[in-house]
């Protein structure tokens, strides 16, 4: 990492993410793809993958009943054991784990986030480190091996659905000692402002090519595909589009502000596996271009604050591109 002299661009920074993060089949895909090009990723873990379906009776979303969620629990031992490896090995490698909270509740099954109170939201997150340094006694597996990621690398997150009031969460975030978040939708590709107390990455609308004005996240491309709709037989005519618009998106930002890429998407197989294949092929042509750094969020804000203020201002005050 170096500080840019005055007039100097800066690199072309593309952030991966992952929401849910806890497939392990899709762990294994992507730290392979981004062993060969040199990229690191971010994991936004769901909390309740952490606990048995044995055990779900130890989450109790805020405004649900105990044992519930709007997405499956963990599965047996074996499946928590395993994600627990592939936390511990991403670590290793480079890449960073955050926060896509617990139960994924959101308006199709409320109360969700967007109606949550900062009560509500520390419930969540204290559940959710809850989890990340008490599952192995909560789940009756004391002999396994630990998780070995200190909970306080865990800086940021995603909420599910895009969700929250944005000046409730914010205390939470502060009170758990969150430095960034990556929810709010924004406008176009732009630099990263400092907003509700930590930076802000917001969501990314570009003009794809393929697809129109779109917000770039793998679900948002589906709606606007076809309104997410199954349609496994179209699937390479999905993932052709979702790579061009990509495509689309790193080239505004290489030839314009440079700003950080964000590509978002949940560890998923929608429609035929349209989506993640697309990302792993813009992961692999792109990441190892000239001028090109595939990073966490963390390492972008490292890289951030290690600018001249004036340098960062210059940056953060650049027109978004589409
Ligand atoms: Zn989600």
């Amino acid at each position: 990492m170096t500080r840019l002299a005055p007039g100097e661009n800066p690199p072309q920074f593309v952030i991966f993410s992952f929401d849910g993060a806890g497939w392990h089949d899709r762990w294994t895909e992507f730290r392979e793809a981004a062993a060969q090009v040199d990229a690191r990723f971010t994991g936004f873990l769901t909390g309740i993958y952490l606990l048995t379906d044995e055990h779900r009776d130890a989450y109790t979303g805020p405004g649900h009943p105990t044992g519930k969620a709007s997405v499956s629990f963990g599965g047996d031992a074996a499946t928590v054991t395993t994600l627990v490896g592939d936390l511990n090995a991403a670590y290793l490698e480079g890449h960073e784990i955050g926060t896509h909270y617990n139960g994924h509740f959101c308006a199709d099954n409320p109360p969700g986030g967007a109606s949550w109170s900062t009560a509500d939201w520390n419930s969540e997150l204290d559940q959710f480190f809850g989890f990340w340094n008490g599952w192995q006694e909560i789940d009756g597996l004391q002999g396994t091996p630990p998780l070995a990621i200190p909970a306080s690398e865990v800086k940021g997150g995603r909420t599910p659905c895009l969700e929250g009031s944005w000046d409730q969460i914010a205390p939470a975030w502060a009170a758990h000692g969150l430095t960034y978040d990556s929810s709010i939708p924004g406008s176009g590709i732009a630099w990263p402002r400092q907003e509700y107390g930590v930076w802000e990455f917001r969501m990314q609308t570009t003009s794809s090519p393929t697809l129109g004005s779109v917000m770039a996240m793998d679900y948002n491309f589906w709606y606007k595909f076809n309104k997410a709709k199954n349609e496994p037989e179209r699937a390479p005519e999905i993932r052709a589009a979702v790579l061009e618009t990509y495509r689309h998106m790193y080239d505004a930002a290489f030839t314009g502000n440079r700003a950080p890429v964000l590509v978002a998407n949940h560890f998923n197989q929608w429609s035929g596996n349209a989506f993640n294949p697309a990302a792993k092929d813009f992961m692999l042509e792109t990441c190892g271009r000239p001028e090109t750094i595939c990073a966490t969020y963390q390492d972008v804000i490292a890289w951030m604050n290690l600018q001249d203020p004036a340098v960062l201002a210059e940056l953060q005050a650049r027109p978004a591109v589409y």
